[in-house]
């Protein structure tokens, strides 16, 4: 990656997979709608696809760092069978009542400014997309753009808080798809060769 490259962070549960509750069981992942081929897409376009997730399920104990990783490469798998790949996985193991306050769970930035860090991207002009407020409230807090989802908790959250979910939202879509659309319109003409 050339330096100051921009990314679009996406969550994983209800934005990039069926939001099933605390999934640890791979074979209970499902992709949602036409992800595989919007993530292609980008992989073609050479703009990262950075996975940002809270999976609070270990500080609980419900599941192990080993079941996320399962969880991760099925996904992984999936994707690939559709000729997409994600660049990196983030996830927070974190929750303040049941271990430590950290830095990374959302809506806190830490997983979204490691990424920055390890893979020298520009927070600024990236996206971070979610089907909930906290994924809205990290994107703004590391500073970048965000659009929020109906799928997963999406509908719901906005029936919950949508004064506040439209408060951090720069853009609010269906589904991820039509969110990587939308991302790919702000930056049209703003594409270099890499
Ligand atoms: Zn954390």
């Amino acid at each position: 990656m050339s330096r100051a490259d921009w990314a679009i962070f996406l969550d994983r549960d209800g934005t990039i997979i069926e939001e099933t509750g605390y999934i640890s069981d791979p074979a209970k992942v499902k992709l949602l709608g036409n992800v595989a081929s919007s993530i292609a897409h980008l992989n073609r376009l050479g703009v990262p696809v950075v996975v940002v997730s809270n999976q609070a399920g270990v500080a609980r104990g419900l599941f192990t760092v080993e079941d996320i990783e399962a969880v991760n490469e099925r996904l992984r798998q999936l994707l690939a069978a559709q000729d997409a790949s994600l660049d990196a996985v983030y996830y927070c193991v974190h929750h303040p009542d049941y271990d430590v306050e950290c830095d990374c769970r959302k809506p806190r930035p830490g997983l979204l400014l490691r990424a920055a860090e390890e893979l020298d991207i520009d927070l600024s002009r990236s996206f971070m997309v979610g089907d909930k407020l906290t994924d809205l409230q990290a994107g703004k807090a590391a500073g970048t753009s965000t659009v929020f989802v109906r799928t997963g908790f999406g509908s719901g959250e906005l029936e919950k808080d949508g004064d506040e979910v439209l408060g951090f939202a720069d853009k609010v879509c269906e589904n991820s798809t039509q969110a990587i659309e939308w991302i790919l319109k702000q930056r049209c003409g703003d594409e270099r060769t890499r």
